[in-house]
């Protein structure tokens, strides 16, 4: 008989402020709670890490590298290098930035040196990792993505009244000048430049006018968020009228990768990311900003948004959602009745069965029986495959091994 390489395993709900009451409960069949919920973990972060096998999923990998990751992946990585979750977006997040890896180590290095404590409100770097992102919509999703190319930011200059002083600084200074004028504006700027526009867009919003392609909806929401309301009002909604706003449809896939301004509006997605909890905000948060640190990691360049629709494999079985990223890579498994998915792991793998139910069968005969909701890990070189009485759509987390 071969030895173990599949296990349940249990993550953790993380309930931030700006998450749902619904979708987690009910994703994971758990009771409606008081308090929202806000993202589910599933990996081996130390701060969160999933249960599994009566112990966690770290504690694991530090004492078996090699034999949970695959020797490549703990060569390279030297831990699981993803973290996976599911988010229920209800309030928008903070606009953000994520440093490239060089950038990050250093950073951390740097804010060590300055003995700045890791849970200290103005430290920026909590690791040496990088933190692209892949995120695949489970509903119709919204987000803030990279600048607007060129010739629409300036019609969004020309167009509304409050900036028309901005269109002369982004005509000589381009992308860099515009956001390093509205960042390090004093907050009385920000409050007289933007109050007429709050205002225009605010009684839009409430009175349900706006569609959500338009900043003036997120403009309004942003204030119908915010108890200081208008007068105090976020330097965010400078970001909202110049990056893009994307929606994206379920089974869609957008990648944020290092530098790339972005902030999730609403919705509920999959996201794998990194391990690593480095972020740079630039507004929609009472949190802390560093604007210079900001300034220096964002890629001041025009984006044209990106829809990843993935690579079908398996005969049919299996969408793959390539990114640059080498750490991770999410693909969405769907099985009518009947269907049966093989594989052998080349890497730890994280599922997570989004609906239905499914039984995943380990090499020594061993079957897990899945409920919408649960997850399972395999080790590296794991053989196993899954199959549904009813049908069945699961999210996988893998690394990309070359
Ligand atoms: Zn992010």
């Amino acid at each position: 008989m071969s030895e173990k390489k599949l296990f349940r395993l249990e993550g953790k709900v993380q309930h931030y402020a700006w998450g749902g009451m619904y979708y987690i409960n009910s994703l994971l069949g758990r009771p409606e709670s008081r308090e929202p919920s806000a993202e589910y973990w599933m990996g081996a972060h130390q701060s969160a890490p999933s249960v599994v096998n009566g112990s966690t999923l770290d504690k694991l990998v530090k004492a078996n590298p090699e034999e949970v990751l695959g020797a490549k992946v703990w060569e390279r990585f030297g831990g699981l290098p993803y973290l996976l979750k599911i988010l229920d977006v209800n309030d928008m997040l903070s606009i953000q930035v994520h440093p490239t890896k060089v950038e990050a180590e250093k950073g951390f290095a740097r804010e060590n040196a300055e003995g700045i404590a890791l849970n200290a409100s103005n430290r920026n770097y909590k690791d040496d990792n990088h933190k692209p992102e892949i995120m695949v919509a489970l509903s119709e999703f919204w987000l803030l993505h990279g600048f607007l190319p060129e010739d629409k930011l300036k019609h969004v200059l020309q167009t509304v009244p409050e900036f028309s002083f901005l269109l002369p600084v982004f005509e000589k200074e381009g992308y860099y000048g515009l956001y390093k004028v509205v960042m390090e504006m004093p907050q009385e700027e920000v409050n007289k430049v933007l109050r007429p526009l709050a205002e225009r867009a605010f009684p839009a919003y409430e009175a349900d006018k706006l569609s959500k392609s338009d900043p003036a909806f997120w403009t309004g929401r942003v204030i119908e968020n915010d108890p200081k309301g208008l007068d105090n009002l976020d330097r965010g909604i400078f970001s909202i009228y110049f990056f893009n706003i994307m929606e994206v449809h379920p089974g869609d896939a957008v990648f944020q990768d290092a530098g790339i301004p972005h902030a999730y509006l609403e919705g509920q997605n999959v996201e794998l990311m990194a391990n690593s909890d480095n972020v740079l905000r630039g507004g929609l948060t009472p949190k802390h900003i560093d604007v210079p640190e900001l300034l220096k990691h964002t890629r001041f360049e025009a984006v044209h948004p990106k829809i990843l629709q993935g690579d079908t494999v398996k005969g049919g079985l299996e969408i793959i959602y390539n990114s640059p990223a080498p750490d991770f890579v999410v693909s969405k498994i769907t099985l009518k009745a009947g269907q049966k998915y093989e594989h052998t792991s080349e890497a730890t793998e994280i599922m997570l069965v989004l609906e239905g139910d499914a039984v995943i069968t380990g090499e020594d005969g061993e079957a897990i029986d899945l409920k919408k909701g649960q997850s399972v890990v395999t080790y590296y070189n794991a053989g196993y495959h899954i199959q549904s009485q009813a049908g069945t759509i699961i999210y996988k987390a893998s690394v990309p091994v070359k």
